[in-house]
């Protein structure tokens, strides 16, 4: 049997996949194998349920210290186009939340603010789980939370058991971005490393904080660098189990310093599904893979159902840092197109809260 058979019959029998399988799969470029094995892959782990949430994203600041080359949100402290919510801005959102039938969760996750102290973001926790005390609060990077450790000089247990006091529920699994230093040195050389990223994810598991995972790819990382990326993860959750999602992103480009020095374009739908699909496959040990419309765009993310994601996300609401990068789809889905698109695509529609438990509908 060659290596590529090989790779093709533990892909489709939900063996566990090498390194030079995942490559060897990758290579052979066959895009409606990969979507037949990650399908099966999804249904071994979900069933035919597909799911989606209602929640709401709050963007606290786009100020940031950290200037990374591949952000499009971030602006200097002084610049016109720079926001940060105080409290009375908070109280407006969760005010209007409040009107938000069957919201189970809030999504905050921000730049990297210079001057503003960790108590800030503590009482931001503090202040949605007062108004909105049966809504999840998943928020903060593995980015801010290092930040806010090196901010204090306290050591990042201390950080996310103060915030799981104020409230905290889980982590948002971004700023993974390539957990590869070499490409972290030139996408984001001055955020949490690769070794901090971990870090604070196992430390989160460790206190029992439930997690997603990211990747972003597209810009200038190798393939092997992608694929060791998700093996990296697979080990993590080999080790604690505690992410219960995860999320690719294609890097957005435009308006990005990154994007223009390297004359970077976005890679194309067919490069997206292909990596959902080795991704499902490889990280054989992670439940819930979502496809993130705002990203994908609604169509492809419907497809994407058919290439092992199986959920959907939310409605959002509003969001600031991906349409920064010139995304073009809208701020926020109703839940009736989200239930619409999985129908369509011959799966059961199951609304969830953060923690995939099905929410019934009221009324
Ligand atoms: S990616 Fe995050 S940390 Fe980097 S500049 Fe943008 S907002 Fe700041």
């Amino acid at each position: 049997m060659t290596e590529l058979e090989s790779a093709r019959k533990k892909a489709m029998e939900g063996e566990r996949l090498s390194l030079s399988d995942a490559m060897a799969l990758y290579d052979d470029n066959d895009l409606l194998f990969l979507a037949e094995a990650a399908r099966r892959a999804k249904e071994r782990a979900s069933g035919w349920r597909v799911f989606y949430t209602v929640n709401r994203h709050i963007n606290l600041t786009n100020i940031c210290s950290s200037n990374c080359p591949l952000c499009a949100f971030q602006v200097e402290e002084g610049d016109r186009r720079g926001f940060l919510l105080e409290t009375e801005d908070i109280d407006r959102i969760l005010e209007d939340a409040k009107n938000v039938k069957n919201l189970t969760e809030v999504h905050i996750v921000s730049a990297l603010h210079p001057e503003r102290p960790f108590s800030y973001y503590r009482d931001v926790v503090r202040q949605v789980k007062a108004a909105l005390p049966q809504v999840d609060v998943k928020a903060f990077t593995p980015v801010e939370i290092v930040n806010f450790a090196k901010l204090e000089g306290r050591p990042i247990r201390a950080i996310l058991e103060e915030l799981q006091q104020a409230g905290l529920d889980s982590l948002p699994g971004g700023g993974a971005e390539i957990l590869s230093d070499r490409v972290r040195e030139i996408i984001c050389p001055k955020k949490a490393t690769t070794a901090e990223w971990l870090e604070t994810m196992k430390m989160a598991h460790a206190l029992g904080i439930r997690t997603n995972a990211s990747m972003m790819y597209g810009h200038v990382e190798t393939v092997q660098e992608r694929l060791e990326h998700l093996i990296t993860l697979r080990e993590l959750q080999d080790e604690t189990g505690g992410f219960q999602a995860f999320m690719l992103f294609p890097f957005h480009p435009a308006h990005t310093k990154l994007g223009e020095e390297y004359h970077l374009r976005r890679v194309g739908s067919w490069e997206d599904l292909k990596m959902l699909a080795l991704s499902r496959l490889v990280l054989d040990n992670v439940a819930h893979f979502k496809a993130f419309w705002v990203m994908l765009t609604a169509p492809i993310a419907q497809l994407a159902l058919g290439f092992g994601a199986d959920d959907l996300d939310g409605t959002i609401g509003e969001e600031k840092i991906i349409h920064a990068a010139g995304a073009k789809t809208g701020t926020g889905i109703t839940k009736e197109t989200l239930k619409r698109m999985i129908r369509e695509a011959g799966y059961e529609p199951i609304e969830r809260d953060t923690f995939y438990q099905e929410i019934r509908e009221e009324g």
